[in-house]
């Protein structure tokens, strides 16, 4: 996509989420007013297979809350309109905005964040989940064990939060290594502090392991809109236990906990 023609479709987009943002603010009031918000219908055609709305409200804001682990895998027919951030990573173009916020708010307290890894593409997460499995071949695992193993440390192809376009891994460019020592870097703890307000939640917390399916994460941060990062936020629940979600356990699911893109820098780039 070439950079102008990117912009411009990110701008228009701008004006769409800028709408949406707008009319969920005051949503009862606005519908009713009204009886239907003109930024659902460009805002449902973005997202062209979205989960069956469960009520008029949840129409709006549905796409915001897909949920993707290793239970649930992305819909086979998903589609999602990307925008591209500086450094060449993208992102589901609705969440650019708020995205774009965040960052520049927290560059503003004198810190660095860097997106390492934004939206993966099947093609990518196959790549490291394969890459994985050949590593683990390598060392002798048999291949189906090399299967089992590689998907405790990589989420298998069409169960990563990043195929959805609304995750992203930030790390503090002073330490740019996916581990628990992140969460020490003054980047983390301001996002930590401060990413509900932009409508985005740390994804897979220190004590949801069990329920989330995927270890701590301590830069994999994922949007949700701002009223449902507002609620986790002030409830402490991860996003299973925000969607009442039942807990999984047993089949399926992964025998310890695991991280989902652990791996090398460089493998986590987007193609
Ligand atoms: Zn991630």
């Amino acid at each position: 996509m070439a950079g102008k023609e990117a912009m411009s479709r990110v701008v228009m987009k701008h004006g769409a989420a800028l709408l949406l943002a707008g009319a969920m603010l005051t949503s009862t009031v606005f519908a009713e007013a009204i009886g239907k918000v003109p930024a659902q219908a460009d805002s449902a055609a973005l997202v062209e297979h979205a989960a069956e709305p469960s009520s008029e409200k949840a129409a709006d804001t549905n796409w915001q809350l897909l949920l993707v682990n290793p239970w649930n895998a992305l819909p086979e027919e998903f589609t999602v309109e990307l925008a591209s951030l500086k450094n060449g990573m993208r992102v589901d173009a609705r969440i650019y905005e708020e995205l774009n916020d965040m960052l520049s708010d927290c560059l503003a307290e004198g810190l660095h964040p860097i997106v390492c890894s934004a939206y993966r593409t099947q093609a990518t997460q196959s790549r490291l989940y394969n890459n994985k499995v050949a590593r683990l071949w390598a060392v002798g695992y048999k291949k189906e064990e090399a299967q089992t193993e590689a998907g405790r440390w990589v989420a298998v192809p069409g169960t990563s939060e990043h195929q959805t376009g609304l995750a992203l891994d930030i790390v503090a460019s002073s330490y740019q290594i996916l581990d628990e020592k992140q969460e020490q870097t003054a980047e983390q703890q301001w996002l930590m502090e401060n990413s509900w307000r932009y409508g985005f939640i740390l994804r897979y917390p220190s004590d949801k392991g069990k329920i989330t399916g995927i270890g701590y994460e301590p830069w994999h941060y994922r949007y949700v809109g701002k009223e449902a990062a507002a609620a986790m936020h002030e409830s402490g629940q991860c996003l299973e236990e925000y969607l009442q979600t039942p807990i999984q356990e047993g089949e399926g699911a992964p025998t310890e906990e695991r991280t989902e893109s652990n791996v090398a820098l460089p493998e986590t780039m987007p193609s």
